[in-house]
């Protein structure tokens, strides 16, 4: 086969084969943009590679040298030749962008003998040292495995020596002594000489890129965004141009629109008389791109044509390296450029306008998994922080807590409703409990790959890293940045896209949509056929979610009504009665209550159909804690002169000793509560129906759509059914209203998916409750599996995801595509729906496309994901 392509070879140009670096070096030379020379190795020779054992089989090793040969025919340079040194980069470049995740070594060609040529050549000797010791450095480091710290320490101490404060102070005689200096130390930590065969100094550049695709920060990086592991990169060899001879050169990156907002204008930086990777150092701050239009105004002039010649031709936004030698503009890269969702969203949205995409490009620009970012709540832009710290920005986000410094503690406040924020010098994997309780995480040690940033992001909570201000004593549970000190519960706020710590409380907005972004869902919204829907179970989410865009409501949970300060007494009346009379006697009080609920949440959603789950968790979930009560019986029990509430309060206990499941999970809760207790259900059909006389009475259309949770046999559904029938017929005559409304099911049991041809004969629609369909198909108790072992299993490839927030479409998906088939084909106008988390997951919401499932319902945060991933889907 064919492993080895020249950039202006034909035959192929797709990123699989050369990588995206070397498909686009590629394109740009076959349109005639000004890219140097070159040619790349394929990621299947990177396959053959890792194949053959880490080894170059002859027959590529073959293809590379009459492709070299090539490359020194056009070039009029020979790779070694004295008296005209060809020399190259020799870069990696995988399918996927992997930014500075693995190896590229520039100036590779010289030696002690091709270095006098290149002085000579170019009459510039302190050039040519320059590019030679840059070179021992980089290869050394990247091929050989001598830290490019000993070079930089010994770089440091000749600049002590000998005065000098910056490097363009060095003269070639002392780049020469360095050199020498430089060979030393490789002779020295890798035990042989620098080798300085250009062939030699080649092929083991080619290794060391293709080792590089397994180097640590590149498996994580692909671990985080979810790049497969088999796709190897490519090399791109490419002759080299240079940046660094004089104050008429320089080298610079680019992008042609603001990544951080979208605005249309050329967003860099560049360095005078500087290579490439100077720029990304940090080791001089580079200039504003601007300023190159006085600096250089003919190449900035070709500078930003090319810009707009490279955006029209990728039709997206660009990523551009560039380099200038002597007055000569050269393009190295482009890329799509990586961006913020808000950019995002306003480029695609803008390119529609200036005519390059059409809106279906423009939706499928916009990646569903971002918008996160937007649709949280954020620091007052308007604030003026004072920052308290600063440290690495390792996962977006803004959040306030109360300081903690272990991960057990964090579980457990947090499990009193406390909002934490875990402050380590590290974490572990042993700290997973404690993260997954915080708001967010700061370490003071550790980078933007270290545990806790991986973690964090992977969870999209905001977290800070390597905050090397901070001094952390665990011990005496306390930070300090300086003189201030922090204590154990004491509150900051953190923003996690830029690094600030801040003391106490600061403002925060709730997020809203652009303009852009609202233009950008219309669009999306004309292309989707999924219908969406939101889980609210009050007002303001009802609200929430209309403004999001939500077409109804999808579930609407009543137990949170239950669980109100002001009635949980009542409901507690009610679990505590011991007679169908005086459980009626707290019902009567609470249908009320229950009735402006439901009329608030219909009123909200105007018309649009509201589903209201019954209630579904078990009743001990409205007691007080049993080990609280002992303790408090135990105390009443001291004290005399109480026996009034000590009775009371050994009841209640009695109650919930009688009350206690080995597993509430799959205990009495759902529909069986309504079967024991009809009374209950009763009561809450009472309230809706009421709910929907008095709104249909003041003119408005309003489409309840009533829900029995947790069914697994037909039977339950009948007998529910009919309880619903029955209350509606009641309540019709004595309102004279005629209601309209339907009786569905959630299925969430598998034997509901296994026998829905049979539930559907008494079911308006079907609802997959996902979260429990998902906990019941795996045989998982999520509360435990998340905290224990699951983060295992996707770390191990046991399980590609946590199918609790991406659905396991082989298993309990097969289950949903069953309980559909299977439901429609008994009753072919059944609705069906999604409402667990799932139903705000860009490939969840996809599969539920697939599957024909009428509409999604997720979190009203989630709409707008939801309604772009729908359309996405049917795009
Ligand atoms: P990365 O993937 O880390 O960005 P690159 O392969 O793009 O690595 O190389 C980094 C930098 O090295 C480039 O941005 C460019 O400035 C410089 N570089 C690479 N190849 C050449 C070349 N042939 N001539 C001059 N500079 C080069
Ligand atoms: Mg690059
Ligand atoms: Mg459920």
């Amino acid at each position: 086969g064919k492993f080895v392509f020249m950039f202006d070879d034909r035959k192929t140009s797709t990123k699989e084969i050369l990588g995206g670096k070397g498909a686009n070096l590629g394109e740009m030379t076959r349109i005639g943009l000004p890219v140097p020379y070159g040619f790349t190795i394929s990621t299947d020779a990177c396959k053959s590679y890792y194949e053959s054992g880490k080894e170059i089989i002859a027959s590529i090793r073959t293809q590379i040298e009459e492709s070299l040969q090539i490359l020194e025919e056009r070039t009029g340079k020979k790779l070694g030749d004295p008296s005209n040194p060809l020399l190259v980069s020799v870069r990696s470049g995988s399918v996927f962008s992997m930014p500075g995740m693995m190896d590229t070594v520039l100036n590779l060609g010289l030696n002690d003998e091709t270095v006098e040529g290149i002085a000579q050549l170019t009459a510039n000797p302190r050039f040519a040292y320059d590019s030679y010791r840059r070179f021992i450095q980089m290869f050394s480091d990247v091929v050989l495995g001598v830290d490019a710290f000993f070079f930089e320490q010994h770089l440091e101490k000749y600049h002590e020596q000998h005065n000098y404060s910056s490097d363009p102070q060095l003269t070639a005689e002392d780049w020469k002594k360095i050199i020498g200096a430089y060979k030393a130390i490789v002779k020295k930590h890798s035990k042989k000489a620098f080798p300085d065969d250009p062939r030699e100094q080649l092929f083991l550049a080619i290794q060391a890129v293709f080792d590089s695709w397994n180097n640590q920060r590149a498996i994580i990086y692909r671990r985080l965004n979810k790049i497969p592991d088999h796709l190897g990169t490519a090399v791109n060899i490419q002759s080299m141009v240079f940046g660094n001879m004089g104050d008429d050169s320089g080298t610079g990156v680019a992008f042609t629109r603001d990544p951080s907002t979208g605005k249309r204008e050329l967003y860099g930086e560049y360095l005078i008389n500087a290579q490439g990777e100077d720029v990304v150092a940090g080791i001089r701050t580079p200039n504003p791109i601007s300023t190159l239009q006085e600096k250089m105004p003919e190449v900035y002039k070709q500078f930003v044509q090319t810009c707009q010649r490279l955006e029209k031709h990728y039709k997206d936004m660009q990523d551009i390296e560039f380099t200038v030698e002597r007055g000569q503009l050269y393009i190295l890269q482009t890329r799509t450029g990586k961006r913020t969702a808000e950019a995002a969203i306003r480029i695609a949205v803008e390119m529609v306008t200036e005519g390059i995409i059409n809106k279906r490009d423009a939706i499928l620009r916009v990646d569903p998994d971002q918008l996160n970012q937007l649709l949280h709540r954020r620091i007052d832009d308007t604030y003026e922080r004072r920052l308290l710290v600063k440290g690495l920005p390792a996962s977006p986000g803004a959040a306030t807590g109360q300081v903690v410094f272990d991960a057990d503690e964090a579980e457990y406040l947090s499990k009193e409703g406390k909002k934490v924020i875990l402050v380590r010098p590290e974490t572990t994997p042993d700290d997973i409990h404690g993260i997954i309780a915080s708001e967010a995480v700061v370490t003071s040690r550790g980078g933007m790959t270290s545990h806790a940033a991986v973690v964090a992001r992977g969870m999209g909570k905001a977290c800070i890293c390597g905050c090397e201000g901070i001094k952390i004593n665990t011990k005496n549970r306390e930070f300090r940045v300086g003189e201030i000190v922090v204590n154990y519960l004491d509150t900051i706020t953190i923003d996690g896209a830029t690094g600030d710590i801040m003391l106490g409380e600061v403002p925060m907005i709730e997020p809203t949509l652009s303009k852009e972004f609202q233009q950008l869902l219309l669009w999306a919204d004309e292309e989707r056929e999924l219908g969406v829907r939101a889980n609210a179970d009050n007002p303001e989410d009802a609200q929430k979610s209309r403004e999001f865009g939500a077409e109804g409501i999808g579930l609407c949970r009543t137990e949170h009504m239950f669980m109100d300060p002001e009635r949980i007494p009542i409901v507690q009346e009610m679990i505590l009665a011991d007679s169908y009379d005086g459980r009626m006697k707290a019902l009567v009080q609470l249908l009320p209550m229950q009735k402006q609920d439901f009329i608030g949440i219909l009123e909200g959603m105007q018309g649009y159909p509201v589903t209201i789950r019954l209630l579904d968790p078990p009743l001990h979930e409205f007691l007080p804690d049993k080990e609280e009560l002992i303790v408090q019986v135990t105390k009443l029990q001291l004290i005399r002169g109480n026996g009034e509430e000590l009775k009371k309060k050994e009841a209640l206990l009695r109650k919930v000793q009688q009350l206690e499941e080995f597993n509430p999970m799959l205990g009495h809760r759902g529909c069986r509560l309504g079967i024991i207790y009809p009374e209950i259900y009763t009561m809450q059909v009472k309230a809706i129906f009421y709910a929907a006389a008095h709104l249909t009475d003041k003119g408005l259309n309003v489409q309840p759509e009533i829900m029995i949770p947790l069914v697994g046999h037909v039977n339950e559904l009948k007998q529910m059914r009919q309880l619903v029938v029955d209350t509606a017929v009641e309540v019709m005559e004595e309102t004279g209203k005629k209601l309209k409304y339907t009786v569905g099911t959630m299925i969430e049991l598998p034997r509901a998916a296994l026998t829905a041809d049979d539930i559907a004969m008494e079911a308006d629609f079907f609802s997959f409750g996902t979260n429990d369909l998902t906990q019941t198909t795996f045989g998982f108790s999520r509360d435990d599996a998340e905290g224990k072992f699951l983060q295992s299993y996707v770390e191990h490839n046991i399980l590609p995801d946590n199918p609790f927030s991406v659905l396991d479409q082989n298993g309990v998906g097969k289950l949903v595509e069953m309980g559909v088939k299977l439901g429609r084909g008994t009753n072919p106008t059944i609705k069906t729906g999604i409402c667990g988390e799932h139903g705000g997951e860009k490939s969840s919401i996809e599969f539920c496309y697939r599957t024909g499932l009428d509409y999604v319902s997720c979190s009203p945060f989630r709409v707008p994901l939801a309604r772009l991933a729908g359309a996405q889907a049917t795009i």
